[in-house]
C-alpha cells in the first residue's frame, strides 16, 4: 500500500497501477462501515484507492472540527490490512490552495441538498460536494463507493456527478451497524456509556417506524410521529429532525402507496453535545437507480 500527500504524486502512482480504480472517501477514524466499502470495492476494481482528508469545509463554526479524531497510524494499518492499494492524505493546503478558506469554484449544490441536513448545517453539503467533485478529479476512479448511512449525501452526490456529467459510478452500500442496531460512525466514541446506551433509540425508532408501515399505516405523518416518539421517550435524546421522504428527491411525502418504493425514514438527533443521524427504508424494496 502506498500512502500519497500531494495531488502530484497521487497522478503519478495511479499512472502505474492497472484498472478499473475504485475510490472510499473518508474523513478517516475508520471502521466496519468504511472497511465495508473498502470490500465491495476490492471485490469489484482491480485498484483500491482511499482518501482520508478531514474536509474543514464542510463543518460549521460550531462544530467538531478541531476534535474530529484523527488515528492515522491506526487507519493506515487498517486499510492496508482490508486491500486498499493507494491512499491520498492531503493535507489542507493541497486540496484548497492557501489564501481560500474553500475552494475558488465551489460547486453549490440544490434539490435534493435543500432540506434536513442542509437546512441544520447551513454549508455543508456545498463542502461536501466540492470536495468530492476534486476528489473525483484527482483520482479518476471507474467507481466511488458511499454509505447510505449518510442517505442525503449520496443523493446529492448522485445528482452533482449526473449534472456535472462526471465518468463515474456512485456505488452505494447498506449500513454497517453495532450488534444493537447503533449504526457505525467516527463520532460514537464522543458518547457517554450513558449517551451510548440511549443511542440505540435511533435505531429502535426506524425499525418502530417500518413496524407501523408493515401494520398497514400509509400515511407519512403517522408514521413519522411513530418514530419521532421513540427518541421523545428516550432521556437524553433531543431530535433535530424525524422525516418520511422520496428517497431521491429527499422531498415529505404525504402518503407512502405501491409507487413509492423505499421511502425513507431520516433521523437527525443529538445526545449532549453528540449529533448523529440514521436513517432506513420504510415500505417495500430498495430504489432503484435506473
Ligand atoms: P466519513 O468518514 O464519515 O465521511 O464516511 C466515509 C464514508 O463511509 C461515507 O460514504 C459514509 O456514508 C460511509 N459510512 C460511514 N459510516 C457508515 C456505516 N455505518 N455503514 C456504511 N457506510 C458508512
Amino acid at each position: 500500500m502506498r500512502v500519497l500527500e500531494t495531488i502530484a504524486a497521487f497522478r503519478a502512482a495511479r499512472a502505474e497501477v492497472p484498472g478499473p480504480l475504485g475510490l472510499v472517501p473518508t474523513m478517516g477514524a475508520l471502521h466496519e462501515g468504511h472497511l465495508s466499502l473498502v470490500r465491495r470495492a476490492r471485490a469489484a476494481c482491480a485498484t483500491v484507492a482511499m482518501s482520508i482528508f478531514v474536509n474543514p469545509a464542510q463543518f460549521g463554526p460550531s462544530e467538531d472540527l478541531s476534535r474530529y479524531p484523527r488515528p492515522l497510524a491506526r487507519d493506515l494499518e487498517l486499510a492496508e490490512a482490508t486491500g486498499v492499494d493507494l491512499v491520498f492524505h492531503p493535507d489542507v493546503a493541497e486540496m484548497y490552495p492557501p489564501g481560500f478558506a474553500t475552494a475558488v469554484v465551489p460547486v453549490v449544490p440544490g434539490g435534493p441538498a435543500q432540506r434536513w441536513e442542509g437546512e441544520h448545517r447551513p454549508g455543508h453539503f456545498q463542502g461536501v460536494i466540492t470536495v468530492v467533485a476534486r476528489l473525483l478529479g484527482i483520482v479518476s476512479p471507474q467507481t466511488a463507493y458511499f454509505g447510505e448511512k449518510d442517505w442525503q449525501q449520496l443523493q446529492v452526490v448522485r445528482r452533482m456527478v449526473a449534472d456535472l456529467a462526471i465518468p463515474v459510478e456512485i456505488a452505494g452500500c447498506p449500513i454497517v451497524r453495532e450488534p444493537d442496531g447503533l449504526a457505525l460512525s467516527s463520532r460514537n466514541v464522543y458518547l457517554s456509556p450513558e449517551q451510548r446506551r440511549h443511542a440505540t433509540a435511533l435505531s429502535r425508532a426506524l425499525r418502530a417506524g417500518r413496524a407501523r408501515y408493515e401494520a398497514g399505516e400509509r400515511e407519512a405523518e403517522a408514521l413519522r410521529r411513530a418514530i419521532e416518539a421513540v427518541l421523545l421517550d428516550t432521556p437524553g435524546v433531543r431530535p433535530d429532525y424525524v422525516a418520511v421522504v422520496d428517497p431521491h428527491s429527499l422531498e415529505p411525502l404525504t402518503r407512502l402507496e405501491g409507487a413509492t418504493p423505499g421511502a425513507r425514514a431520516l433521523i437527525a438527533a443529538r445526545l449532549g453535545g453528540v449529533r448523529l443521524i440514521d436513517n432506513a427504508a420504510l415500505s417495500g424494496g430498495e430504489p432503484s437507480y435506473s
